[in-house]
């Protein structure tokens, strides 16, 4: 059996843990540089006379007129917290497989008690421990879980745990769900399906297996098969490298000079490199890309991008700024105000297949460097040494994230007082 365990509105729930004087209050998180909501709990959810997905700009007043809290995003406490919860998981069982950051599978097989008491003493062990409000649903397959996750969410006297363990229930579950709540059916597939009045994951699950086959290949195959208790999806406890590592993110303001934007860059291209040494592998092409603001039509347009390839795949920090910044320069044009920059490390391959270039000298003091840059990172916190090409005006360019709150439990300035 496979428990699925999934944080309920995991960003706004982080927030409410530290504020107990906004329990049961409408909590919202807003996305980097407070663009617009991307997370809302229950109560805020109620309130369905808001347009949450609007910008916050414009709803902002709405907003603070029904006495909606809002948070910036503050990824540190998201991803800690996750870390907790992902750790006590590990606690139940030694096959957890973390499939996001708020939501696990358990690979309960082992369990002999009681299934019901067991989801309960998993939610409840969350909860004291962390705070953290979940949902668990436990069945034999991925998909069914998943769905038993959701009932245990949407149906309220399931007191957040539901199992689907006897055939009985294993219909009840396919005849409530809408093909639409079928983990990992897509909208084609749902529209597909609706043409031929296929409206409930039950009804899905006697549509004849030809049909889907040739309809929807072979992951509705395995979906198909899922739902009919058939186990198919494997369960994976290791994450699998990433293929591509980027990031990109808005400036707080917009930024005329290439230097500020070097800065930002270089930042970037240091936290991607720590991302990708981290994983043990080597990117082989930097792309380095800028644009304005396409918002703003006061401002002139532009945007570029330039992928370079690096002389030999690396992961080595100081190496990929050098090349980010050979493409920086090339696309940057004086002139605009610009919004974002970003940058993509792609080719990524396995730190011991990277053949060395035999035009080239082998740098050995350079691991030994990054060791150590990464040595004292670890140790002393984010950012304690960095390339000076980094710079120290990052307040000029960073995020502006004016409603976020501390960061609980990984700054012992910012612990929480009482
Ligand atoms: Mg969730």
């Amino acid at each position: 059996m496979i428990a699925m365990v999934d944080c309920n509105s995991f960003y706004a729930s982080c927030e409410q843990v530290f504020r107990p004087d906004l329990w049961g209050k409408p909590v919202v998180v807003l996305s980097n540089n407070d663009g617009c909501i991307i997370a809302a709990n229950t109560e805020a959810k109620a309130l369905t006379h808001i347009a949450m997905f609007e910008p916050v700009f414009k709803i902002k007043d709405v907003l603070i007129k029904n006495k909606v809290i809002f948070f910036s995003s503050n990824y540190t406490l998201y991803g800690e917290m996750s870390q907790r919860v992902m750790n006590i998981l590990g606690d139940f069982s030694p096959s957890v497989e973390v499939y996001s950051i708020d939501e696990a599978f358990v690979d309960v097989l082992g369990v002999t008690e009681n299934l019901d008491a067991y989801g309960t003493k998993i939610k409840e062990r969350i909860f004291k421990y962390t705070g953290l409000p979940v949902g668990v649903g436990i069945a034999p397959t991925k998909v069914l879980a998943k769905l038993a996750n959701k009932m245990a969410k949407k149906i309220p006297d399931t007191n957040h745990v539901f199992i689907i363990d006897t055939e009985e229930k294993r219909l009840q579950a396919l005849r409530w769900a809408k093909t639409k709540d079928v983990w990992g059916l897509g909208r084609k597939h749902v529209q597909r399906l609706e043409k031929i009045n296929v409206f409930s994951a039950y009804q899905f699950t006697q549509v004849p297996l030809q049909w889907v086959r040739k309809e929807m290949t072979v992951v509705g195959e395995r979906l198909w098969r899922e739902l009919r208790g058939e186990s198919c999806i494997e369960f994976a406890t290791m994450p699998k490298p990433k293929k591509a590592i980027g990031t990109a993110k808005s400036f707080g303001i917009k930024l005329p000079d290439l230097e500020r934007i070097e800065e930002a860059c270089a930042y970037y291209i240091s936290e991607v490199a720590e991302v990708l040494r981290a994983q043990n592998s080597c990117a082989t092409y930097v792309q380095v890309f800028v644009m304005t603001n396409y918002h703003s039509n006061v401002d002139k347009q532009y945007s570029n991008s330039k992928t370079v390839t690096m002389p030999i795949p690396t992961n080595d920090t100081f190496a990929l700024i050098k090349e980010a910044r050979k493409a920086l320069h090339l696309i940057y044009k004086p002139g605009y105000r610009y919004k974002k920059v970003g940058v993509n490390l792609t080719g990524l391959i396995p730190q011991e297949y990277v053949q060395g270039n035999l035009f080239l000298p082998s740098k050995l003091n350079d691991k030994n460097l990054i060791r150590t840059f990464d040595m004292l990172n670890n140790k002393y916190g984010k950012s304690t040494v960095a390339s000076a090409m980094t710079g120290t005006r990052m307040g000029e360019w960073e995020l502006i994230k004016k409603e976020r709150s501390k960061r609980y439990t990984t700054q012992w300035r910012e612990l929480l007082k009482i």
